[in-house]
């Protein structure tokens, strides 16, 4: 804990601080002690760390798999889903609590034995918040978040999350994170290697 006094404008500098610079010398210890410490940044992209369990990457889809959450299970009867693809059911609730909701093309058409079929779900991720207010809208658990954050791209037209790209990632490495004990940091010598030690309360 480093200690300050209060000084007024009028204050001088006594004689051992005047001559032995003691004020230069204090906070020089303190660059002398930071400049020894192990820093906690990352050479990155030579480094990668992976990122915390509820980090919020590029969207996914959850498809169905037959791990449906009970409130998917009460209208499935409506829907025309396909084993392995996108469980989502065009309810727009993700586009609705979107505060940028342009960004988003869903689209749905009626099959002739009368259930509904999403046919488009394209994300504009260049306008995206990465808020995650879609996730949580959602009410039959299929949109999510990947921990994916690597999504530079040379054209503006390939930052445009299809639903087949989602399905992908919600099938792979969202469900891999999904399944993942719930904790922040999911590797603890990639944690103790920047941070050290740190004792969980759970
Ligand atoms: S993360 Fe936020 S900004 Fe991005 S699509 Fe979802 S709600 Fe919209
Ligand atoms: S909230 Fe979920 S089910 Fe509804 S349209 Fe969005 S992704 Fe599909």
């Amino acid at each position: 804990m480093i200690k300050t006094k209060k000084l007024k404008r009028s204050d001088k500098l006594g004689l051992l601080e005047a001559f032995l610079f003691l004020d230069f010398v204090k906070g020089l210890s303190i660059t002398m002690r930071n400049l020894l410490r192990k820093p906690i940044t990352t050479q990155y992209p030579k480094e990668k760390i992976t990122p915390p369990k509820r980090f919020r990457g590029k969207h996914g889809h959850f498809v169905y798999d037959g791990e449906e959450p009970p409130s998917l299970k009460a209208i499935q009867g409506f829907m025309s889903f396909e084993k392995a693809k996108s469980r989502c059911v065009a309810c727009y609730m993700c586009q609705t609590a979107c505060p940028m909701p342009t960004l988003f093309r869903i689209e749905a058409v009626q099959m002739p034995d009368g259930t509904k079929k999403v046919v488009r779900f394209d994300m504009n991720l260049l306008n995206c918040l990465f808020c995650g207010l879609c996730v949580d809208a959602c009410p039959v658990e299929c949109l999510t978040m990947s921990d994916i954050h690597e999504m530079s791209v040379y054209r503006r037209s390939d930052a445009v999350l299809n639903m087949d790209e989602m399905e992908y990632i919600g099938a792979t490495n969202a469900k891999a994170v999904r399944d993942l004990p719930d904790r922040i940091w999911r590797d603890d010598k990639e944690r103790e290697t920047l941070w050290g030690k740190i004792k969980w309360n759970f």
